[in-house]
């Protein structure tokens, strides 16, 4: 079962500069509805809220969960998510069994995941080593990079103690 173990490892601390981080955030997705002739309906708002609370990847389903009583369906998910990874707000990481699972992504250092194929706990990891790998090896081959995930899928230190 997850556990409720922080996993947002590289995210910005909760300090005094959390409110304007919140206010940049809100005004990017703003910002990008309205290039949509859309609106922050209150809905919207929720699933925004949600995410920047939340100290774990979230999967759709935590978010239809967590957020059904307020009568958002599964399809308002599903859209706002879509929307909130076109404006690069949120990126997704590629979970289990093809789930995927989405973390905000304004402001955070790049890492890649460990994925615990028994309990599902994600955890964040930086390789400054194998970035720079990367880097050389695509210089040298002439290929520009964009983007990329790498997940390495495996027991996390818990579940493989109880093996
Ligand atoms: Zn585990
Ligand atoms: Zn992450």
């Amino acid at each position: 079962m997850r556990t409720c173990a922080k996993e947002l490892v590289y995210f910005r601390q909760r300090n005094s500069d959390r409110k304007s981080y919140t206010e940049r955030i809100y005004r990017l997705f703003t910002g990008y509805l309205a290039g949509h002739g859309l609106r922050l309906t209150g809905q919207r708002r929720l699933i925004l809220d949600y995410f920047l609370k939340a100290d774990r990847h979230l999967s759709r389903e935590d978010i239809y969960t967590a957020l059904r009583r307020h009568g958002i369906g599964r399809a308002t998910v599903f859209r706002t998510l879509k929307m909130m990874e076109k404006c690069k707000l949120v990126d997704h990481v590629v979970g289990m069994a093809g789930k995927p699972r989405f973390e905000v992504n304004i402001e955070r250092p790049h890492h890649d995941h460990l994925i615990c194929i028994n309990c599902g706990r994600i955890q964040e990891v930086r390789w400054p080593k194998l970035e720079a790998i990367q880097e050389e090896t695509c210089r040298k081959i002439g290929f520009t990079p964009n983007w990329h995930h790498h997940e390495i899928f495996g027991w996390c230190r818990d579940c493989s103690r109880k093996k």
